[in-house]
């Protein structure tokens, strides 16, 4: 999976990265779905783990387009997790108190404590995105962001955090058979906002500011990944096997217990 990483100071051209590619996978998606539980079921087992020996943090932030599947991965790459110790944070249109502060406040706050696992639905990164694309803030202030989030992401990393950044690359026909899908069911109207196909119209622009993200901000401490995610199977696939290989290379163990308990019992 380390192909989809991106190399830093890499270039990176969307356009001819295939959002249908399946790696070196021959498999088909049934084969594909038994792989991602498996994964799962070593996922739970590390994150026990994770949260029993309370001295890492990891920190997981997902960013896409619209429909990009963002919330699909959150219900099937992290199913059956102990929720004591996973927590979603996601980051909507900021609060006026929000907007008060740098942008990096409210990111501050839910990044993840000792023993806990943080997914970032959207993140700080939309601060160089929305915003960039929007010009919600002029080109000298996102401009200098990028840096800022590279120096904001060492701290975390050297104050015992792994970062994992996903970019779920979907094309723009798959964006609208996804929204299609959407208007015709009754039970996603809610997800259906209509702005989302003023983003659409944006979709050129917005390529554009990924692409400087991922440019940007791939770092030793905080690579990015570039998932091909038409296929969600594949999509699950590739982060599941990120994720796990991750956790494995920390090298966590349960916490030994400093009492002799070989004798202990239990009347
Ligand atoms: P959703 O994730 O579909 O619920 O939508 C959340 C919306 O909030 C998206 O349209 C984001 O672009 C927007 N959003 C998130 N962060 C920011 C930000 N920092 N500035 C402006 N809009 C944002
Ligand atoms: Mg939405």
């Amino acid at each position: 999976m380390d192909k989809y990483r991106v190399k830093p100071g890499a270039k990176v051209r969307l356009s001819r990265i295939d959002p249908n590619d399946k790696g070196d996978f021959k498999g088909d998606k049934k084969e594909g779905r038994e792989l991602v539980g498996k994964l799962n079921k070593e996922l739970e087992a590390l994150q026990e783990v994770l949260y029993a020996s309370q001295k890492a943090k990891v920190l997981i932030v997902l960013q896409a387009m619209d429909t990009g599947g963002k919330d699909g991965v959150i219900r099937s790459v992290f199913e059956g997790v102990n929720p004591e110790g996973v927590t979603v944070a996601a980051f909507k249109v900021p609060s006026p108190a929000e907007l008060a502060h740098d942008y990096l406040w409210r990111v501050h706050q839910v990044v993840p404590a000792k023993g806990q696992m943080t997914i970032f639905n959207r993140s700080h990164y939309e601060d160089v995105l929305v915003v960039r694309v929007h010009n919600l803030a002029p080109p000298e202030v996102w401009g200098r962001r990028f840096e800022q989030i590279n120096a904001f992401e060492k701290l975390l990393a050297e104050e015992g955090t792994t970062i994992l950044k996903f970019f779920l690359h979907i094309d723009k026909d798959e964006q609208k058979k996804r929204l299609e899908a959407r208007l015709a069911d009754p039970a996603k109207h809610w997800k259906f906002a209509l702005g989302d196909l003023k983003e659409r119209a944006l979709w050129d622009d917005y390529m554009a500011a990924y692409t400087d993200v991922l440019e940007k901000t791939s770092t030793p401490w905080a690579p990015w990944y570039i998932v091909p995610a038409n296929r969600k199977w594949y999509r699950d696939l590739v982060i599941s096997s990120v994720l796990v290989k991750a956790l494995k290379d920390l090298k966590l163990s349960y916490p030994e217990n400093k009492d002799d308990l070989s004798k202990v019992v239990v009347v």
